[in-house]
């Protein structure tokens, strides 16, 4: 029979509720994408995470041996699912208080470093679509040398710069994409940017 360990004294991850509705970004991301993608998909990762933990939480009480390699991988792709689908949902918002260009430093730092926000925003695409297989595409500020920089994910956790700043993320697996766009992953890159809330990223950054 299955235990079930609660100790009452740890905390686990929980599903972040969106701050709009599940058709408010349509046309870009239909309320059945929108709906699957973070009731099912987000979810199922945040249930992977807390699997892992209550696993470690039971076999140290029993002090029963784990393969602690392969349990900390799986660990590591689903907090990595966890937290990039929260920063995700909120670096989106509804088209009309989206989309655009960033303003203020964010703006200025950006053109700094890649010339042009246009040409930021086509390295961006770039990496999104060339993500192979699965994974992510965020923009990330590296604090030692106060630049942004691209950091293109696979997976949820593989090719990740340590300790950058994620300032916004595009989720590029299938998932996101798959029953608006079909295999067409550019299409939905390219309507992204129409649903950025760069308000947001303005304040992670
Ligand atoms: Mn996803």
């Amino acid at each position: 029979m299955e235990t079930i360990i609660n100790s009452g004294t740890t905390t686990l991850y929980s599903l972040p509720q969106l701050s709009y509705g599940y058709n408010e970004l349509e046309p870009h991301i239909s309320e059945e994408q929108l709906r699957i993608h973070h009731d099912k998909h987000h979810q199922a990762y945040v249930n992977g995470a807390n699997a892992i933990l209550q696993k470690l939480e039971k076999a140290r009480k029993e002090n029963a041996d784990l393969d602690i390699k392969s349990t900390l991988k799986e660990l590591s792709f689903n907090i990595g699912g966890h937290l990039l689908h929260s920063l995700f949902w909120g670096n989106l918002a509804p088209a009309n208080r989206a989309g655009g260009a960033p303003s203020g430093n964010l703006n200025d730092v950006i053109e700094n470093e890649f010339g042009s926000f246009e040409r930021f925003k086509k390295e961006f695409t770039q990496a999104a679509v060339s993500v192979e297989g699965s994974g992510w595409t965020a923009l990330t500020f590296c604090r030692e040398t106060n630049r942004p920089m691209i950091m293109q994910i696979e997976k949820h956790n593989v090719n990740v710069y340590p300790m950058f700043r994620i300032l916004m993320v595009l989720d590029v697996f299938e998932h996101a994409y798959y029953i608006d766009y079909k295999n067409d992953r550019a299409k939905f890159v390219d309507a992204f940017w129409n649903i950025v809330n760069w308000d947001e990223v303005s304040k992670r950054f």
